[in-house]
């Protein structure tokens, strides 16, 4: 057997002092471990990484987004200064190609300053590099909070999905914390925390509270939906995009990826990107209960036809190769790709606001 990495090392440690650790523990550490997460120590996207997101995959994704931006401003009463905060930008490549789209209107161009809040330093190098070229006072942050309050528009695409998320299973005595610890080969295994979680069904959905023992539910922290809303609930909007269910549902979602492969979480910690799916309606529900108001979700497909994806994969055709336009085509197909797996009904886009704003661009009913 091979060495045990650093990462998996120190787990190991924490669970000998500790005892096992709630999955979203477990998920945190892999992911953001300073020294050793996954995020911190790697470029994961791409045909030679671990998977791809739609920003890698069009440039029409991270123009529409640019310009939702600016419209959202516009319909804001375009407040100067404003900001414009990128969560989790990855290679920074929807940014580059959202302000690029932006600069149709000077006046927002000069009315932005750009806010990326990323936890990893080596994505923040690569972020630097490739908006060098932009005459944007551009910000990194380590996380949301240090950002400064004031007028705000907030991106983030597939950013929730990667944070910590909780599993919880239904006993005859309640719901109980799924934890890693070690079974008695001294390998990573699930378990049980003992005693139930208190009252935890207080707040949960009929259809969660009526589940059958076995049962799993996962959840997160209403913590980042509260931070989100807050800043947005007076002069602001943020736009989610991510994969997830429109409404609570049971069931585990959790899951490793690996050179494009699923791999299994608990092996080789830190190696693989760890995420589980978003629950869209918990996430609302939070915001909306300190006062922001709440668009959505719909899915990608509806949400980027409606910013008008097709016409703009028709106006870059024009300009373009043979070669260039087949993958223009392909590459829009693939954001807008219908059935469940396909990225457009996988992917459900939630907008987050200040409540005097009306329908947001890609919100309007079907
Ligand atoms: N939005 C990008 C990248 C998605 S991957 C794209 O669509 O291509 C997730 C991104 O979130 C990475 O940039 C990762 O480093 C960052 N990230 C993950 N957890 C984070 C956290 N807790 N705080 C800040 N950034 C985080």
């Amino acid at each position: 057997m091979s060495e045990p990495s650093p990462l998996e090392k120190e787990i190991r440690r924490l669970i000998a002092v500790s005892g096992p650790m709630p999955i979203a523990r477990y998920m945190s550490l892999c992911l953001t471990h300073p020294k050793y997460g996954y995020y911190i120590t790697r470029d994961p996207f791409g045909a030679d990484g671990d998977f791809t997101t739609s920003p890698e995959i069009s440039q029409t994704f991270g123009e529409l987004l640019g310009l939702w931006a600016l419209s959202v401003w516009r319909m804001l009463g375009e407040p100067e200064p404003v900001q414009l905060i990128e969560l989790g930008p990855g290679r920074g490549t929807m940014m580059r190609d959202a302000l690029r789209a932006a600069k149709v209107l000077p006046k927002f161009r000069d009315a932005l300053s750009v806010q990326m809040v990323e936890i990893s330093p080596t994505l923040e190098r690569l972020q630097r590099e490739n908006l060098k070229d932009f005459d944007v006072p551009i910000r990194w942050h380590r996380d949301l909070e240090s950002v400064p309050e004031g007028p705000s528009i907030i991106l983030a695409n597939e950013y929730v999905d990667a944070l910590p998320v909780h599993q919880v299973v239904k006993q005859s005595d309640g719901w109980h914390e799924r934890v890693v610890g070690l079974n008695a080969n001294g390998d990573f295994a699930l378990g049980l925390a003992p005693d139930p979680l208190p009252r935890f069904e207080r707040f949960m959905p009929k259809k969660i509270k009526d589940a059958p023992v076995g049962a799993i539910f996962e959840w997160r922290n209403d913590i980042f939906a509260f931070d989100i809303a807050r800043r947005v609930r007076n002069t602001g909007a943020a736009l989610l995009i991510d994969y997830g269910h429109i409404e609570s549902d049971l069931g585990e979602t959790l899951q490793a990826v690996n050179a494009h492969n699923f791999s299994d979480p608990l092996l080789a910690p830190g190696m693989a990107d760890i995420t589980a799916h978003v629950d869209f309606a918990a996430f609302g529900e939070a915001a909306a209960a300190i006062g922001a108001a709440i668009h959505g979700p719909v899915t990608q497909a509806r949400f980027l036809r409606e910013l008008g994806i097709d016409a703009r994969g028709d106006a870059l055709r024009r300009g373009a190769t043979d070669e260039q336009a087949a993958n223009i085509t392909k590459g829009i197909e693939r954001l807008t790709e219908a059935g469940k797996t396909g990225m457009g009904e996988l992917f459900k886009v939630l907008a987050i606001s200040d409540p005097k704003l009306d329908t947001l661009p890609g919100f309007a009913p079907a």
